[in-house]
């Protein structure tokens, strides 16, 4: 299979040129949010201290210090898997609900031992949902914000069995209200921001795809879909840089359809265009997979055959052409035949491409003049010359 008419393996080999740089992306990704959550992190342990400092927690400094030391060892564990690449893969390399969930954990666990100022640190359970709404589909919002909610309610709960009589508690079950409509008001507008998002990557994954079919369009002959003449020209030009630059060969064949004037004058047009794209089809199918067709213009391709020699090149454009003679055509009409004359010459470290091309053109006139349908390789036989030399 030839890569100039195996699209999706370009394609694929775009992706594959591409993936390294989406990892990169998606750790890049990953690692701004394990800041925002570490940053979310730090300002929990600082209204806590402060709180501490001020006397609005119930527990002493070691349960304090027990607390942050708990909740840091989360936000390591969490980090170090993110920042070692371990969620690479993953559908959320962030690891975001994790870490929503483990910020309303500690958030709420440090409300806990909080006195009647506990709404205050809950509601840093907010910066969390913030984070959850810019990652979260409806299921991660709902999740985090049901936890919020049932945790508060949770510590309310305990309070009031342990503390009861330091509690007003209607006061706290009305701001617990308010904590769960402000709840809900976030995984509200996380939505919102999740739609956005969809219709914002199926925008870009749409204008990819333009652009990758503007790019094959670019680089393709619309009648054959085989590469164009600018394409198989730059192709060339890097298969001499690569010869240029150490142990590598390769072998350039012109093909010219014989008399196909005769096809389009007999035929009619159409039939013509439909022989042109049967020989793109035969030598898609007869080709190597490395190796490159293009179509120069009219009934004229070239061929370029990597790592091969002239003999070696002979070889395949012979079963191309064999292919072509033995193609049944009488679909098209019973009459109808084609054949094509291939020359072929393999490049010469130092020269000019034009002189690769000339000598590839100059077996081809020799195949014409023998009678066409053939190959004619370099080293040229004595007897394609003396076939020449009448005509000269
Ligand atoms: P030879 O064996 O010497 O190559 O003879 P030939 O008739 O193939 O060569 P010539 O250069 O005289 O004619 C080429 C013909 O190809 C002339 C032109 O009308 C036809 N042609 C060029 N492009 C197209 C095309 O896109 N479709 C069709 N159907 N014909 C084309
Ligand atoms: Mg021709
Ligand atoms: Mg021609």
């Amino acid at each position: 299979m030839t890569r100039s008419i195996e699209q999706s393996g370009a394609t694929m080999m775009g992706d594959l040129q591409q993936a390294p740089a989406l990892a990169l992306d998606d750790h890049r990704l990953a690692l701004g949010h394990v800041r925002t959550a570490l940053l979310i992190s730090m300002l929990h342990t600082l209204v806590a201290i402060v709180y501490f400092q001020g006397g609005y927690m119930t527990g002493g400094a070691l349960t304090l210090a027990v607390l942050l030391a708990g909740a840091w060892a989360g936000n390591l564990v969490l980090a170090m898997l993110v920042w070692r690449r371990r969620t690479l893969g993953r559908q959320d390399p962030t690891l975001s609900l994790q870490w929503n969930l483990w910020l309303t954990a500690s958030v709420l666990t440090t409300a806990y031992f909080m006195n009647e100022f506990r709404l205050s640190m809950a509601m840093l359970f907010f910066a969390a949902m913030l984070l959850a709404s810019f990652r979260q589909a409806l299921p991660g919002l709902l999740l985090v914000s049901g936890a919020g909610m049932a945790g508060y309610l949770l510590v309310l709960i305990l309070v009031w069995q342990q503390r009861g009589l330091q509690m007003n508690l209607t006061l706290e079950m009305l701001q617990w209200l308010l904590f769960c409509i402000t709840a809900v008001s976030f995984v509200i507008t996380g939505v919102g921001i999740n739609a956005l998002r969809s219709s914002l990557t199926a925008k870009n994954r749409q204008l990819n795809d333009a652009l990758a079919q503007a790019r094959e369009m670019a680089i393709r002959d619309e009648l054959t879909g085989l590469f164009n003449r600018r394409h198989i020209m730059e192709l060339l030009a890097q298969q001499r840089a690569l010869a240029e630059s150490g142990e590598y060969r390769f072998t350039v064949c012109f093909v010219d359809l014989d008399h196909f004037k005769r096809i389009n004058d007999r035929f009619g047009h159409g039939s013509g265009d439909r022989v042109l794209r049967r020989f793109a089809q035969i030598a898609h199918e007869t080709l190597r997979e490395a190796d490159y067709i293009g179509r120069l213009g009219g009934e004229e391709f070239v061929l370029v055959l990597p790592q091969s020699d002239a003999q070696g090149a002979a070889q395949v454009a012979e079963r191309l052409r064999a292919a072509l003679a033995a193609e049944d055509f009488s679909p098209l009409d019973p009459a109808l035949s084609a054949s094509v004359s291939i020359g072929i010459a393999e490049y010469r470290p130092g020269e000019n491409l034009k002189d690769t091309l000339a000598r590839a053109d100059h077996c081809l006139y020799l195949a014409k003049s023998r009678g066409r349908d053939r190959v004619v390789a370099e080293p040229v036989s004595p007897e394609a010359a003396l076939t020449l030399a009448p005509q000269i």
